[in-house]
């Protein structure tokens, strides 16, 4: 490792040491076992002498601050600011990644600035920032970074909110929901066929992560990519659909969204609005209260509506909040609860 690495090398949590200074990791479910001086497959997790680190504390690859819609949040603290962060690394490889200048790369690779939790808390209230979003990679993978900045933001009065794709163990992932406020999962189809062949991950985890995060009460949006031909078909849809009212409950925020061509998926089209409409209208149609449109600005779809009376309460455009209709998280027309956290 070059000279002055050290400040990112930190113990790992989640692991079990094994005969012969073999480590297993047990922090997502790809559970690799990993002998001395070797990495697991995230290529952030090392192996020294039977001791497992993660190389990636307080390194960061990309800082910026953005609108809490862009994550996209819309039950979140709407109208405010991340301050939003990443490290190197992912556990999964998706053939769509947006950011695979820096999720399907190791640390040594990209370019990274030492951002210790105090500073990252500290930058979040200077940039007037609701909250920090550990997001563009995958939290998972960084985990211990994820649990100390969160843990100083609260300190600081500032809020976490991760953006992952779900594939994560149940014991770190109970961890996780004790220090964060929110988690955005991205459920990247409803297929264990897509989760292999275009994820190199597992459907079952990340529907059981999202079950958890539901019962321990951590406020959870779910994300749709939409890829044409690959997970767009209205079967699939509707499984879901059914799948979230039986196991999560009709309140659950759900985003579908546009897929772009890039990538390993360069040959596909972006997906047509009628094919996103059309998930729409099969979750609706399932009693699914909050079904958004994302990617597609000043569609109807991008408004929180009462399910009650129908009127706006989040009148959003793009990542813009217009009109906020809500009184201590009730409509303002009818008083119907409205799920989210609104503070
Ligand atoms: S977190 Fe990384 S090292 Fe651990 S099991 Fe998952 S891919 Fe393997």
């Amino acid at each position: 490792m070059p000279a002055g690495d050290s400040q990112f090398v930190v113990e790992a949590k989640h692991y079990e040491k094994q005969p012969n200074r073999k480590i297993k990791c047990v922090l997502c479910p790809r559970e690799c076992v990993i002998d001395d001086r070797e990495r697991g497959y995230c290529g952030v997790r090392e192996n020294r002498g039977g001791t497992y680190y993660t190389l990636v504390h307080s390194r960061v690859c990309a800082a910026h601050v953005d609108p809490v819609e862009k994550k996209p949040f819309f039950h979140f603290h709407p109208g405010t600011l991340a301050f939003s962060i990443a490290t190197a690394g992912c556990n999964v490889n998706c053939k769509m990644c947006q950011n695979w200048e820096i999720s399907q790369v190791r640390p040594e690779q990209v370019e990274s600035r030492y951002l210790p939790p105090r500073e990252i808390a500290a930058l979040a209230k200077q940039n007037d920032c609701r909250s920090i979003a550990y997001t563009y990679s995958e939290p998972v993978i960084f985990f211990e970074y994820v649990l100390d900045a969160a843990d100083a933001g609260r300190a600081a009065g500032v809020k976490s909110a991760v953006v992952s794709g779900g594939y994560i163990q149940q014991k770190p992932l109970t961890e996780l929901c004790r220090h964060v406020d929110a988690i955005k999962v991205d459920l990247k189809a409803f297929s264990q066929k897509f989760y292999a062949d275009i994820v190199n991950g597992e459907l079952k985890p990340v529907l059981e992560a999202l079950v958890t995060i539901r019962k321990l009460g951590t406020w959870n949006e779910i994300v749709y990519l939409v890829v044409p031909t690959l997970n767009d078909g209205d079967q699939e849809f509707r499984g879901m659909a059914k799948w979230i009212k039986g196991n999560l409950g009709v309140d659950v925020p759900v985003h579908f969204s546009r897929f772009q061509p890039q990538y390993l998926l360069k040959n596909l089209p972006p997906t047509p609005l009628g094919t996103l409409e059309r998930a729409k209208a099969i979750c609706d149609a399932e009693g699914l209260q909050f079904v958004y449109l994302g990617n597609v600005p000043s569609h109807p779809a991008e408004k929180t509506y009462c399910p009650k009376c129908r009127r706006v309460v989040v009148d959003r455009t793009g990542f813009l909040i217009r009109g906020l209709n809500l009184v201590k998280g009730r409509c303002r027309y009818c008083q119907q609860p409205i799920p989210g956290v609104w503070g």
